[in-house]
C-alpha cells in the first residue's frame, strides 16, 4: 500500500507530527490536498511512565498514558490519518521509501518520519548516522545527526532527502513538550516543502 508520509513512532513526536500534516490536509491548503499519512507503532511510548505535573496547559497529576490517548483520538479524528500498530523492521529507499514491518506488511511512502524514540535505532536497510543522545542524563540513548531541516544524515554526512527525524531521535531533551514540539516543527518543515515556502496553520474562533 501507498502513503505520501509513513511515520515510525507514535509517542508525543510522531502524533504530534501527524497531527499538523492532518490540519493542514483539513485546512483544504492547496499542496496538502489528498495527502494520506500512516503513523505505524508498537505501544511503547516514554509517555506511558509518566505522570505530568509540568507540561504547560496540562492538567498537573494528569498521567502520560491518558494524555498519549487523547493525542491518538486527536490524531485519528484527521481521516488521512491512519494508525497501525505494528513495528518497522527495515526501510529501503529508491526513488521513495518502502517500509517493511514485522508483521509482514509492506508500505511504499514520499515521506518517512522516524521518531522512534532514544532508546536505540535497529532498523535496518539505510545506513544513517546514530550517535549517543547527549541531552539524555542516563547512557546508552542514541540519536539521529540531522541537518537543520531535520532530514537524517547518513554515515557521510550526506543528506538523506525527505527523510526526517524527530522527539528524541532527533536529540531533543526528555519533555513532553520538546518532542511534541519537534514533532510538530518536522510536520511543518514537510508542508512548507509541498508548498515551497513557508508556511504555518493557524485556526480562529
Ligand atoms: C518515567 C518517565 C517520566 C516522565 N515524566 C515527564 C514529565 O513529568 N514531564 C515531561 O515533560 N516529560 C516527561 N517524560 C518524558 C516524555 O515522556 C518523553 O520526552 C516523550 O515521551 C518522548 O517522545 P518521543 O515521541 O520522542 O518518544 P517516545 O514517547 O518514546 O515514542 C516513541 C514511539 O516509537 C515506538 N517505536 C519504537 N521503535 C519502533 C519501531 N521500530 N516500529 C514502530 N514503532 C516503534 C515506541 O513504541 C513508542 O511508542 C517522562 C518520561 C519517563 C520515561
Amino acid at each position: 500500500m501507498r502513503y505520501d508520509i509513513v511515520i515510525v513512532g507514535g509517542g508525543p513526536a510522531g502524533l504530534s507530527c501527524a497531527i499538523t500534516i492532518g490540519s493542514a490536509v483539513e485546512h483544504d491548503m492547496e499542496f496538502a490536498k489528498g495527502k494520506k499519512v500512516l503513523v505505524i507503532d508498537n505501544g511503547n511510548s516514554d509517555l506511558k511512565s509518566a505522570k505530568l505535573n509540568n507540561v504547560p496547559g496540562v492538567k498537573r497529576g494528569t498521567l502520560g498514558k491518558e494524555l498519549l490517548e487523547d493525542i491518538k483520538n486527536q490524531a485519528k479524528e484527521y481521516s488521512c490519518v491512519e494508525i497501525l500498530e505494528d513495528t518497522v523492521q527495515k526501510i529501503l529507499k529508491n526513488n521513495g521509501f518502502v517500509v517493511q514491518t514485522a508483521s509482514g506488511n509492506t508500505f511504499e511512502a514520499d515521506v518517512v518520519v522516524l521518531a522512534s524514540g532514544f532508546k536505540a535505532f535497529d532498523i535496518e536497510g539505510i545506513e544513517l548516522d546514530v550517535v549517543e543522545n547527549p541531552l539524555s542524563p542516563k547512557p546508552g540513548r542514541v540519536m539521529i545527526k540531522t541537518s537543520k531541516s531535520y532530514e537524517a544524515l547518513d554515515k557521510n554526512a550526506n543528506v538523506v532527502e525527505n527523510l526526517y527525524v524527530a522527539g528524541l531521535l532527533a536529540g531533543f531533551s526528555s519533555m513532553f513538550s520538546c518532542a511534541a514540539g519537534s514533532g510538530v516543527q518536522v510536520g511543518i518543515n514537510i508542508l512548507n516543502k509541498y508548498a515551497g515556502k513557508p508556511i504555518v496553520i493557524h485556526d480562529v474562533p
